[in-house]
């Protein structure tokens, strides 16, 4: 048969370049020995989740820590899944959480090595599909859908392993006849692989991250071009990372069944083959048993998810540093005020299965995180979350700076005294303060004591109250309150002589507390109220007051 005839015949396209030009124009990077370069490459579903920040910061490190480049490709070859604004979200996510492309779809540089969709790639795919046509490694496939589930039934049923290859692979021996006559009769195909391999041979495979493991070689003749002309992602996987000269392809395990075929792709385009890294799955344990964390069942895999309930980023990241290299918590332990680029990040360190995603420690060290914010940052952090997805009235609040700081001075424990780890998250952090606002303050008193005793209480100390009295003078003047409505102005009074008493000054705060704040829980009692002013403080307890 004359194969370059039927080269021409399946890929006429004029718009071809000899194969030798794609080098040419695409050549090897000029980077240092041990420089890597590493790719993110998303279909551009509009679903960016955990798994792929994780898989991004394993790249982004790796690139970036040896002095190489990290790139963002869209692997847009599946139509009907795109989604519009898809790509600007993943760069938005990923940049929220403070990783960045050196280039790539929308970054803007040189980007020498694009384009970085698939879809405007179309000739380089069919220029070398074209050439192993030529070469009788690639031959075009009639078989119609039906066809092909006969063979999946026909092997399911003699327990084969499912696919065309061998003896199923109908169309790789049909007849120049044949073939033709097809191409005639206007009937649709697909280029396959005419695979060289034979599965009773195995080899070992190093893998940057699983380590040393067998691989089987394929026989499967995989299709290449679908009927639409466009490629699968096995063959432009193949083509774009030789050609962006990707050194580490690190991607999720659920590719490594199909390096077999990505090892024979790269040896018959007389590629080189680049290392790969096939990271874990994240996993979380749910009623006891270990699981993939799930689309439909945990919110959690989404990164809108983080955004929306304000996760301090670099909180999100340093926890994720620390499923992916089991040395950083340490290392972070060790350097406390240290940013996690510092770290000496491996890929050779990287779990070899099952990540367990675990929430609350992720809160742990956001709350961490977090404490050690000033109150400027803090501020600042809050207040970009107020922004995108605040309230009309958080907005407003937001407007008074000065005002929050305070708050905020108050909430996070200053100076030397150690930090409090109150605050987790944004949202719950801008709801912590609600109070502090009258449109916001909606509370529903519970107190523990009678109407009567509450109301002497509040009137008692609205009448005495001074906002300039500082810490203790506050507090003399809530023991005289106190004892006048029936406490005992000492807890070590009370405690002698339980019965003769409505209880301590604790009680007796408490009740002030629940006025001034809707809640029995609350930092420093005098502060708040400083932070209020005199009028408002006032105005609460007389509410209060009048709740009863
Ligand atoms: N488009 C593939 C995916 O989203 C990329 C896999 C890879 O990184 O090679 O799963």
């Amino acid at each position: 048969m004359d194969l370059n005839k039927l080269a021409q015949a399946l890929i006429p396209d004029k718009d071809l370049l000899p194969l030798d030009e794609y080098e040419k124009m695409y050549p090897p990077r000029n980077l240092a020995k041990g420089a890597e370069v590493t790719r993110l490459a998303p279909s551009p579903t509009g679903f960016i989740h955990l798994g792929n920040l994780y898989s991004a910061l394993a790249d982004e490190r790796t690139a970036h820590t040896t002095g190489g480049i990290f790139y963002l490709r869209i692997e847009d070859t599946d139509e009907k899944r795109k989604v519009d604004g898809a790509v600007e979200s993943v760069i938005r996510s990923l940049k929220y959480f403070g990783i960045n492309f050196d280039e790539g779809a929308e970054i803007s540089g040189e980007n020498a090595y694009g384009p970085y969709y698939q879809r405007q790639r179309a000739s380089i795919y069919r220029a070398f599909a074209k050439d192993l046509i030529s070469r009788g490694l690639a031959y075009p496939c009639f078989c119609t859908e039906d066809e092909l589930n006969v063979i999946r039934e026909q092997q399911t049923e003699r327990k084969e392993i499912t696919g065309y290859y061998g003896k199923y692979a109908r169309c790789r021996n049909l007849s120049e006849e044949e073939i033709y006559a097809n191409l005639a009769a206007g009937k649709p195909y697909v280029i396959r692989l005419k695979s060289q391999g034979n599965t009773e041979n195995k080899m070992t495979f190093r893998d940057a991250i699983k380590g040393d493991i067998t691989v089987t070689e394929n026989d499967q003749d995989v299709v290449i071009l679908k009927s639409d002309g466009i490629p699968t992602y096995h063959f432009a996987h193949a083509i774009d990372d030789h050609f962006m000269r990707t050194t580490l392809v690190i991607r999720g395990e659920e590719w490594l069944s199909s390096l077999p075929i990505h090892i024979e792709l790269f040896k018959v385009l007389g590629f080189p083959l680049p290392k790969y890294g096939h990271t874990c799955s994240l996993m979380k344990t749910d009623n006891g048993t270990k699981r993939k964390l799930s689309k439909r069942k945990d919110p959690e895999l989404s990164l809108d998810f983080y955004r929306g309930a304000g996760y301090y980023p670099k909180a999100v990241i340093k926890y994720l540093m620390t499923i992916l290299n089991s040395n950083f918590e340490e290392w972070a332990a060790k350097n406390p005020s240290a940013d996690y680029t510092a770290f000496k990040f491996s890929v050779g360190k990287m779990g070899k299965s099952g990540a367990l995603f675990d929430l609350d420690k992720l809160n742990d060290i956001s709350r961490t995180e977090l404490s050690a914010l000033t109150e400027g940052e803090m501020y600042d952090f809050l207040n970009g979350w107020v922004t995108e997805f605040g309230t009309q009235a958080d907005k407003k609040h937001f407007e008074d700076r000065q005002y929050i700081e305070s708050i905020l001075t108050l909430i996070m424990g200053t100076g030397s005294k150690k930090r409090r780890k109150d605050i987790e998250r944004a949202e719950q952090g801008v709801r912590l303060i609600d109070y502090f606002f009258d449109d916001t303050f909606t509370p529903e008193y519970t107190f523990r004591s009678d109407s009567e005793t509450v109301k002497q209480v509040l009137s008692g100390y609205a009448a005495v109250y001074d906002v300039n009295d500082d810490n203790s003078a506050w507090f003399a003047k809530l023991k005289v309150v106190a004892s006048q409505a029936g406490f005992a102005a000492e807890t070590s009074e009370y405690k002698a002589n339980p019965s003769a008493y409505k209880g301590s000054v604790a009680d007796a705060a408490e009740i002030l507390r629940v006025a001034i704040t809707g809640s029995p829980n609350s930092p420093d009692l005098c502060t708040i109220m400083k932070i209020l002013g005199k009028d408002r403080s006032i105005a609460r307890l007389a509410k209060a007051e009048n709740s009863l």
